[in-house]
């Protein structure tokens, strides 16, 4: 269900979207390619790991793998943003982002943009779903967040 006075948006590129040169999130890009979210677990310890990183942090083994995870989270925290702080989505503001708690990757974060702007109503605790979209102007997918069911928690009406 979708608020009325909200918006869903084409997905604007930004020069943001992709590969970072040394290839360390390349496995993530891929995986959108592929139609999934993919987050790094290290196979010593089972530590989910984002952002990516060439180490697990906790126990030092290199490499940690790539693993699909369900992209089906909970809000943690979001914010709404009304300055074109990003030009390319400049004709999409107000737009909200949103930190994505994942309970199919031990509960790690992710950062991200609502599918949708403006009155979206959007709470902490909400559900949110993953959807992955090609934009015509740009060479990788982008992943947003669309709220699928508000909070079952009582109290989080008012953190809105
Ligand atoms: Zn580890």
């Amino acid at each position: 269900m979708t608020p009325s006075g909200s918006v869903t948006r084409e997905f604007p590129a930004t020069e943001l979207v992709g590969p970072y040169a040394d290839g360390l999130d390349l496995p993530y890009w891929e995986g959108l390619r592929a139609g999934e979210l993919r987050l790094q677990r290290c196979a010593a310890c089972d530590l989910w790991i984002w952002g990516p990183r060439w180490m697990c942090g906790r126990c030092s083994t290199f490499d940690p793998d790539w693993v699909a995870v369900e992209p089906h989270g909970r809000v943690f925290s979001w914010s709404r943003t009304w300055h074109p702080f990003v030009p390319e989505l400049a004709g999409d503001l107000p737009y909200i982002t949103a930190l994505v708690e994942l309970p199919h990757a031990g509960g790690r974060r992710v950062l991200g943009l609502l599918a949708e702007s403006g009155d979206t109503g959007i709470a902490i605790g909400d559900h949110v779903t993953g959807v992955i979209a090609q934009p015509s102007d740009a060479p990788w997918p982008l992943l947003r967040w669309r709220r699928v069911s508000a909070s079952s928690e009582p109290g989080k009406e008012a953190q809105r």
